[in-house]
């Protein structure tokens, strides 16, 4: 581990981030589990950043790809292929609404790249709303969207505007939607010309920490944003596919139909893939000029992501992240409790603060009082780093970092597995 940490530190970009003081090399996975070069097994809570959606190295997924690397590798979509409209017809039937009409692309950034676009063009406006908190690319285009200093090179944003994402833990008006609905009003009224190209939102704010947005929030922004002549963009790259459990969707959670829907990360499993799903009409605006991308609908991520669908269907995966999401929420809350005791008899520990999430789309805070929700920074990097030694890999997020984050959908349906979670994290926290 010690020399390819030597070598990425000279080679490659110095932006790169790693997770653990000293950084896992990790050489296999199959299913739940990643293994490290010493043979140490982990238990994968974190997918790689939410994206193994049947679990590594899947063998339908594996066949799938490896079969149609050997019959055709590459052409571009100068030429026809099957895999890329079966894939596409796949895709299609699991939207509802009008939305028909796929642009494949190679990843998130992408997506949102393309659908701000289309957003622009179809409206004829420039501005663009988003969420604070939120995480929609690292490109000169999406990087004005993310609402997250982290991620934010200082460079001339694009005509954007922030407005408070709707976060019932920590929003200034809990889960009062129709508040969080009033300051996207405002500053489609203040901040621009009255008109708006389009919105874009999570449903569940992944990077921001596995923020639900408060209930009823995206039907009234939808419909500010439609009446200011704007566009309405669901960012499904994380909470896409079924992870919430309830519905395949994220936005469904919330009762809309998105005009535009963007994703990526499960959509492929680990291939590198992305798309953009929006109506006939929409998608038109495009028609103008010619929209092109070498890798985009290329036959063997079709074909590989052809299979994710049939996967997830076959194992009933959104079924199983409803079972064992509530299952792993029901003992999390039981921990926040035992917790929450443990505060009155020792004086300020670390306590749980606020556990969130559907399905296998959860995020637990850690705070260090919870009157004042102060971010418990060093504990939860504590806590963190001993799940790790634990064997068990759980993602973080959140602009203190202070949210873990289990966003797999490839824990068992024993719950055997979620429980050794949640022991290991009792057993942790104890020693905080
Ligand atoms: N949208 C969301 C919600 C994301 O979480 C991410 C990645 N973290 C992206 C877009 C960008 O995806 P990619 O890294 O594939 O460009």
């Amino acid at each position: 581990a010690a020399e390819v940490f030597e070598k990425r530190k000279a080679l490659l970009g110095p932006s790169l981030f790693h997770y653990y003081q000293k950084p896992l090399n990790i050489v296999e996975g199959k299913m739940q589990y990643l293994y490290d070069e010493h043979g140490k097994r982990y238990l994968d809570c974190f997918g790689g950043i939410v994206t193994v959606s049947c679990g590594h190295c899947h063998p339908d997924i594996v066949n799938a790809v490896v079969e149609q690397t050997k019959l055709l590798q590459h052409t571009t979509t100068i030429y026809l292929h099957h895999a890329i409209v079966e894939f596409a017809e796949a895709l299609t039937s699991k939207m509802p609404g009008n939305l028909k009409v796929v642009y494949f692309v190679n990843s998130g950034t992408e997506a949102n790249e393309l659908a701000m676009l289309m957003a622009r063009l179809y409206s004829g406006n420039l501005s663009m709303v988003a969420l604070r908190n939120a995480y929609h690319g690292g490109s000169a285009g999406t990087i004005g969207l993310t609402g997250l200093q982290t991620w934010k090179y200082p460079i001339p944003q694009g005509e954007i505007h922030h407005v408070m994402n709707p976060d019932p833990y920590r929003g200034t008006f809990g889960s009062d939607a129709a508040a969080y609905a009033k300051e996207v009003e405002e500053h489609i009224t203040y901040g621009s010309s009255g008109r708006v190209a389009g919105f874009i939102a999570e449903t569940f704010q992944g990077v921001g920490g596995a923020v639900e947005l408060a209930s009823g929030y995206l039907k009234l922004a939808y419909d500010i944003v439609r009446k200011a002549g704007g566009v309405c963009i669901a960012d499904e790259v994380q909470s896409g596919f079924g992870r919430t459990g309830s519905h395949y969707w994220g936005f469904q959670t919330q009762g809309v139909i998105p005009d535009i829907v963007t994703m990526a990360k499960g959509i492929g499993n680990g291939l590198p893939l992305g798309a953009v799903v929006t109506t006939p009409e929409i998608a038109s605006v495009l028609s103008q000029k010619i929209q092109f991308n070498t890798f985009g609908g290329n036959p063997v991520c079709s074909a590989g992501g052809l299979a994710v669908l049939k996967v997830l269907d076959k194992e009933k995966r959104q079924a199983h992240c409803t079972d064992v999401g509530a299952h792993l929420v029901g003992r999390l809350k039981s921990l926040q409790e035992k917790h929450e005791s443990k505060l009155v008899l020792v004086f300020l520990v670390s306590v749980i603060g606020d556990v969130r999430g559907r399905g296998l789309m959860l995020g637990v805070e850690l705070i260090t009082d919870r009157k004042e929700k102060t971010p418990a920074k060093a504990e939860t990097t504590e806590l963190f780093e001993k799940l790790k030694d634990l064997g068990i890999l759980v993602g973080k997020g959140g602009l203190h970092v202070t949210a873990l984050r289990v966003q797999t959908m490839e824990l068992t349906k024993t719950f055997f597995i979620t429980d050794f979670l949640v022991d290991a994290m009792d057993y942790a926290m104890s020693g905080l």
